[in-house]
């Protein structure tokens, strides 16, 4: 704009030009990278159906720039869900579906529980419940569910203790492609706390292969084995597939 400030008019065709050539500067990479720039292009978006940092925090993580994650929140989505899925992957999916649908963006969901086996698989589905389901304390409450869980298991001896924490991830695109990937790690049920770190049933939930228990363990330790982490691997890889059809 030497001499006179462009109108806006003008403006708006300069920016359209500059849009226009990076456009086909972008296709130009891609063609010549044959497919594999698509890591080139602006970052994929998909909308995480939780409002849990700690989660979130872990997609990311393991995502690196591979997709932009965007909170739920973020999108405009703060809306109730109503979990009423009799499995965790239907509870997934419950969510992924409703975020997808609000959005118009692919959406991700996550739903995850520990099972124990002297139990049935309980408190499997209603893990962050659990306490309350025994009328032993609230919803929510983790010290209470760690209590319920020792008391159904008084007694009992330690071979006898086995567990598994479970995580299913579900995705729903806007095209209406939906697919599901899960993840699990065993361990035994102790009989008392040990450790500070992580959350829920972390403390109870002792890992033979370390030789601790989830609560003991760093975050990149815990990441590495959990559930969430192999569960979030397995999309990952997925993802990529889909990404690179
Ligand atoms: P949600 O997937 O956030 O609904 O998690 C359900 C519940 O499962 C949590 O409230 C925890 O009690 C339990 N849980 C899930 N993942 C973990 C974990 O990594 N450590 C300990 N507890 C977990």
């Amino acid at each position: 704009g030497e001499g006179r400030a462009f109108t806006n008019i003008e403006l708006g065709s300069i920016l359209d030009m500059g849009r226009a050539g990076i456009r086909s500067l972008m296709r130009a990479q891609r063609e010549a990278l044959r497919g594999q720039g698509e890591w080139l292009l602006p970052a994929k978006r998909i909308v995480v159906a939780t409002g849990n940092a700690h989660k979130l925090k872990e997609l990311s993580d393991i995502f690196g720039g591979m997709v932009e994650l965007v909170p739920m929140k973020a999108a405009g989505f703060t809306g109730d869900i109503v979990e009423d899925g009799d499995t965790f992957e239907k509870n997934a999916a419950i969510k992924a579906e409703a975020v997808a649908k609000f959005t118009g963006l692919p959406a991700l969901a996550d739903d995850s529980g520990l099972c124990v086996d002297a139990l049935g698989g309980a408190p499997g589905i209603y893990s962050a419940r659990y306490a309350a389901r025994c009328n032993f304390a609230g919803d929510h409450d983790d010290e209470g569910n760690n209590q319920a869980l020792l008391q159904n298991l008084k007694g009992l001896e330690p071979a006898k203790r086995t567990a598994a924490f479970v995580c299913t991830i579900a995705c729903v695109l806007p095209d209406g492609r939906e697919f599901t990937v899960a993840g699990d790690v065993k361990g035994r049920i102790l009989e008392s706390y040990a450790g500070n770190g992580g959350f829920g049933y972390d403390p109870l939930f002792f890992y033979e292969p370390f030789g601790k228990t989830f609560a003991q363990l760093s975050f990149e330790e815990k990441n590495e084995v959990s559930h969430r982490g192999r569960a979030i691997r397995a999309f990952a890889e997925k993802l990529k597939e889909l990404l690179g059809e």
